[in-house]
């Protein structure tokens, strides 16, 4: 052999050697079927010696269930012979001496010597292939179930959430009405006491009257704590719900301080005074006066509650650039640091605030009237020193549908 080229000699050794060592049975059958050679694979895959196959029909190699069949499409292939893999998408299989079967892929070609034509069959065993792809379908199917069976259980999931959460919206909408119902329903049996208070106030007289006098304190005061805690949750309650506005109308800050001052003389503690001083030129704000009268109330009546006797609280006020803003002063007990963080969340109450009657709501209150009015609020402390709340909050209220020029 020179160069690149084989010389005839060389392609008919080749070819012999395909054809003693290929990996697919060779078969060659002539015009009417018969058998006319075998490579050694082909006997290797049918089980029988090369002797034994040759000069009988090729049917042979068929299951016996598709045989007439075969004998049939062989006819039509010799009078059109085409070269073409057999029975394209059809399960063809060959069936070996000992009568078993096994899954086979056959490609079929046709030649002539002579005048003579014969058919070359190539025979795959494809039992590996057929199992490998059963196997696969076994896993896609495997798979496929434990998808479904995934998405049943997310499904389920999903289904006791949701009841989950419409069991909890039951219980809150529940607990909403009846805070609302009782916060209603308590405040009217709570004033028909202060009015029987009031008449024995003015009955008392003689020997008794001193003790009469102090009872009659205590219980009005206790009333008026009862009716301010219940206020809080009706507050709370409709802020919650988005059913609270501002309604901003023209205030004389000055005005509403003076007599809150006045007014709250009465829950000062013996000792206790209240100073306020104003800042500014202008003295009215446009913005919803009971809010602002709540925030200035609340935030003052903590500087009373949280300070001991003989203590001062300073009140003031400043307008200027457009704000307004509140600070109350006190020289209470204080707020300890690790309670800082939480002094607006809904029913906290600091560690050294329990000897104190309160519920907690207070502030959370007066920081959400503040979001409504466009405010802040914030606070310095120094446990056992006192405490500085700060409110500041625009001059003019605008309604987002109304925005300001
Ligand atoms: P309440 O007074 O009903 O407990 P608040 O919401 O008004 O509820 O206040 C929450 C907590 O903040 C109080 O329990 C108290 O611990 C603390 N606090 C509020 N104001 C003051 C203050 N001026 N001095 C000290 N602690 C205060």
């Amino acid at each position: 052999m020179t160069g690149s080229s084989f010389s005839e000699h060389d392609v008919a050794d080749i070819c012999a050697m395909l054809f003693s060592t290929a990996a697919e049975g060779l078969v060659v059958v002539d015009r009417s079927g018969a058998i006319c050679l075998v490579n050694p694979r082909m006997s290797e895959l049918f089980g029988y010696p090369a002797a034994e196959m040759l000069g009988r029909p090729i049917d042979i190699l068929v299951p016996a269930a598709k045989r007439a069949g075969h004998v049939k499409s062989r006819d039509t292939y010799t009078e059109h012979p085409r070269k073409r893999p057999m029975g394209m998408g059809l399960d063809l299989h060959g069936q070996r001496k000992d009568g078993s079967t096994f899954p086979v892929e056959v490609s079929l070609n046709h030649f002539t010597i002579g005048s003579d034509g014969f058919v070359m069959g190539l025979v795959t065993d494809v039992t590996k292939r057929r199992e490998a792809e059963l196997q696969l379908q076994r896993t896609n199917n495997e798979l496929e179930d434990r998808v479904e069976q995934r998405t049943a259980e997310l499904r389920a999931a999903e289904q006791s959430v949701r009841e989950a959460l419409e069991v909890e919206k039951e219980l809150n909408a529940l607990k909403s009405r009846f805070v609302s119902m009782a916060s209603h329903e308590f405040r009217t049996p709570l004033s028909t006491i202060m009015s029987s208070v009031d008449l024995i106030a003015r009955y008392s007289g003689g020997e008794h009257k001193e003790k009469v006098d102090r009872h009659v304190g205590k219980i009005r005061g206790k009333v008026r704590e009862l009716t301010a805690m219940l206020n809080d949750f009706l507050s709370l309650d409709k802020l919650e719900q988005g059913m609270v506005r501002c309604n901003p109308s023209e205030v004389d800050v000055v005005h509403v301080c003076i007599e809150l001052v006045e007014e709250l003389r009465n829950l000062t503690k013996p000792g206790q005074q209240i100073d306020y001083d104003h800042q500014g030129t202008e003295r009215t704000v446009v913005q919803d006066h009971q809010m602002l009268n709540h925030v200035l109330s609340n935030l003052v009546q903590n500087a009373v509650k949280y300070s001991p006797e003989g203590k001062r609280i300073h009140l003031r006020t400043q307008i200027s650039d457009g704000r307004l803003e509140i600070a109350v002063e006190d020289e209470g007990i204080g707020i300890p640091l690790e309670d800082q963080q939480h002094l607006f969340e809904r029913f906290f109450r600091a560690s050294n605030a329990f000897t104190v009657q309160g519920t907690g709501l207070g502030l959370n209150i007066v920081r959400k009237y503040l979001d409504l009015m466009g405010g802040t609020i914030g606070f310095t402390s120094v446990p056992g020193k006192g405490s500085t709340f700060t409110a500041t909050l625009p001059q003019h209220h605008h309604h987002e549908d109304h925005p300001a020029h």
